[in-house]
């Protein structure tokens, strides 16, 4: 049997229990995976700090000393055990809260040790907590001028494998593995970024040889993380344009010319012609287009979209738009409905109210090729609605629609149509390279001329009425504003009380009637919902007062203020996506933080970067920073979330090295056919193989 795959249970040091443990708390298997478990950090076994000099909480430590005494503290959850260390220099508390007992079993009084760890300024003196504590023999066992130290849980340290103990068992792992490691990168790969080979490489992350070679090893399985994301997504990208047939629009028709000659109101930005260009040219190539187009709130995407379609249609095919919400599918229709009001094009809307009669008379006109764009929420996927000759389907705000769906438009039309799919969430650029890199990705970086920029303002609750009499100023001039107010979770009655209390005190500061309040939340029905909506859009309230419902799409320009309630509790991403409610018409639009005193330094960070900019890209990128790409949409499926030793953001350099690198190889070898590469191809496998099992 190949060692690697042998169960951990099975290796020197490890046995039943802890074998158990380890697959329980780490996911660690097999040998193998032990290879993969990486040292969060180095010791550098030539320091040794003395107790006088600790002088800051940051960083992990090594001190050697005499343990003077032991005593068990408090009861319940405060129950504890301290000790406290001596060296040359001095003495300092250590602290243990849990494995109590097995920590009063293994530490002698009056003993020398190696301590571990990192101190804690508590009361104005230094702690450590849960140090790790080797006898003067024990430390000489894994003696290494940079010793590795892994992440580690209470329950395996108290099974004697601790940050430090861990080591040796996957030094037990590589000896009994060594042999047997297979190489994954070709050898002109290798040869091209002087990477150490395999072997060497899983050898010096766990025990380097030198801070040199630590940070070769480094580089190299970086390198290969995001070298295998970006070769599977090429691989897909490309069997797919071999595989899929798409319908030839190489017609630039009367519809298109006429629009853009006679009806576009317009000129348009030099970004929206770039795009338009894209799109154009996707369109003619016979394959399908997979096009994912990204713009700021704002940017013009929808008269892309318009452009587009109307392509599709001068090449005698019909063509669909998808929205998320019943809200922005009918703003849409509108829209489209304006621009196209001089034209012999056929819109029609259909939601889930649309009524019976009106439904028959859209799938007649869909079968017989009459109507030529229906525009729509998830209702366009019901069954029923047959297009004729379905070519291109835009879909609104991309994460609002699974995968599946979007496979059931697909399957509307016997040939594939092109799909674009329009997002206003800015997706930083290393990101969009990974999660949509089988995508093409179009960019709108530019917002049509005229527009004001949004100012944005940081308040505190002391700024209130300051805040009120600025909204009551702005409502004289004939404005309108929004307030918005975190809500957890929408169907939970107790969560809206912020929003309830906060309706209370406005209404008390802007009474009936003069003044006409709007309010939108979760626990309304969705005709109420509308009313309210529509209320405010017709004018007939100045004020809405609601909960993120109102985040996307929808279009009243003359609201010109956005007030966002604890807008510490966003995310900055979503606090982009509010204000770019606002701004929207030709006035000047404001953007009110309200936050309460006490922010954390990520809140603080959040709130600066959005009174500091309106570059939704900019925002994205400082958003991933903050956040890391777990909770950004789309990670889970790419791969992403295997991500051990790269970091998406720090490491943009070797993200790009390792992306053309992969196109490079698939230009000269696309079926990944030839022998030296076989190795790759078989790494890819048992790659995608564990991926499926994560998601
Ligand atoms: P998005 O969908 O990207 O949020 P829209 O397409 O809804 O943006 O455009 C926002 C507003 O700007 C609309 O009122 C639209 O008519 C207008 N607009 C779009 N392109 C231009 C342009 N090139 N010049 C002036 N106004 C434009
Ligand atoms: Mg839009």
């Amino acid at each position: 049997m190949n060692p690697l795959e042998t169960p951990v249970e099975y290796l020197k040091g490890v046995g039943p229990a802890k074998g158990e443990l380890l697959k329980k708390e780490l996911n660690i298997k097999v040998f193998g995976d032990l290879l993969l478990y990486y040292p969060f950090r180095y010791i550098d076994k030539s320091k040794v700090y003395l107790i006088r000099d600790i002088d800051s909480d940051i960083a992990y430590i090594q001190l050697k000393g005499r343990l003077l005494n032991l005593t068990e503290l408090g009861t319940g959850s405060a129950k504890r055990l301290t000790g406290l260390l001596e060296d040359a220099s001095g003495k300092i508390e250590l602290v243990w809260f849990q494995g109590i007992n097995w920590w009063k079993e293994k530490l002698k009084i009056g003993e020398n040790y190696v301590v571990f760890g990192k101190p804690n300024l508590f009361n104005g003196k230094y702690n450590i907590t849960h140090p790790d504590m080797d006898t003067v023999e024990e430390d000489l066992l894994y003696n290494e001028p940079l010793q590795p130290y892994y992440p580690t849980t209470e329950k395996l340290k108290q099974k004697g494998l601790s940050g430090k103990t861990f080591g040796k068992i996957v030094r037990n792992a590589l000896l009994q593995t060594y042999n047997h490691i297979q190489e994954n990168l070709s050898a002109s790969i290798i040869e091209e970024n002087k990477f150490l080979s395999r072997p060497d490489t899983l050898v010096n992350i766990h025990f380097p040889k030198s801070t040199a070679l630590l940070e070769k090893a480094r580089q190299r399985l970086k390198f290969e993380e995001l070298f295998f994301i970006q070769l599977e997504l090429f691989r897909i990208k490309y069997i797919r344009n071999e595989k899929s047939v798409g319908r030839v629009f190489d017609k630039i028709g009367s519809n298109f010319m006429t629009f853009y000659e006679s009806y576009l109101p317009f000129e348009l930005t030099n970004a929206q012609k770039k795009v338009i260009k894209e799109i154009r040219k996707d369109l003619a190539t016979g394959k399908q287009m997979n096009r994912l187009l990204q713009g700021d709130v704002g940017s013009g995407k929808t008269l892309v979209a318009l452009m587009s379609i109307l392509i599709a249609i001068d090449n005698n095919c019909q063509a669909c738009i998808m929205a998320p919400t019943e809200i922005l599918a009918t703003q849409h229709y509108r829209n489209i409905e304006k621009f196209l009001k001089d034209m012999p094009v056929n819109v029609m809307l259909l939601t889930g109210s649309t009524k019976k009669k009106e439904r028959e008379v859209i799938h007649a006109g869909l079968k017989n090729g009459e109507l030529n764009i229906l525009i729509g929420t998830h209702a366009l996927i019901e069954e029923g609605v047959v297009f004729k000759n379905l070519g291109l389907v835009v879909i609104d705000e991309q994460h609002r629609f699974g995968v599946e769906q979007r496979a059931r438009l697909w399957a509307k039309s016997e040939i594939s149509p092109h799909i674009l799919v329009m997002t206003a969430t800015p997706i930083p650029r290393t990101l969009a390279m990974t999660v949509y890199g089988d995508l093409e990705v179009s960019v709108i970086d530019e917002l049509p001329p005229g527009r004001k920029p949004i100012k944005t303002v940081h308040f505190f609750e002391r700024d209130r009425l300051k805040v009120f009499k600025f909204m009551k100023d702005q409502i004289s001039e004939g404005r309108q504003i929004y307030v918005v107010y975190p809500i957890i979770n929408e169907s939970n009655k107790l969560d809206l009380k912020d929003l309830m209390d906060g309706f209370d005190t406005i209404s008390r500061y802007f009474p009936l009637p003069e003044y006409q309040i709007s309010i939108v939340h979760g626990q309304l029905k969705a005709a109420e919902k509308e009313s309210e909506m529509k209320r405010f859009l017709e004018k007939k309230t100045q004020i809405m007062v609601a909960t993120t419902v109102i985040e996307v799409g929808v279009d009243v320009p003359n609201a010109t203020v956005m007030i966002i309630e604890n807008a510490e509790r966003f995310g900055l991403s979503q606090l982009h996506q509010l204000r770019g409610r606002v701004g929207r018409g030709g006035s000047q639009s404001y953007c009110i933080l309200m936050t309460s005193y006490k922010l954390t330094a990520d809140g603080k960070k959040r709130i600066e970067t959005m009174v500091k900019s309106t570059d939704g890209f900019e925002i994205a990128e400082m958003d991933l920073r903050l956040r890391g790409p777990g909770d950004i949409q789309g990670t889970q499926q790419s791969g992403l979330i295997g991500l051990r030793m790269a970091d998406i953001v720090r490491d943009e350099d070797v993200l790009k090295r390792a992306r053309a690198t992969a196109a490079n190889l698939l230009k000269t070898d696309p079926e990944l056919t030839q022998h030296e590469n076989q190795m790759m191809v078989k790494f890819l496998q048992t790659q995608n193989k564990q991926w499926g099992q994560i998601s």
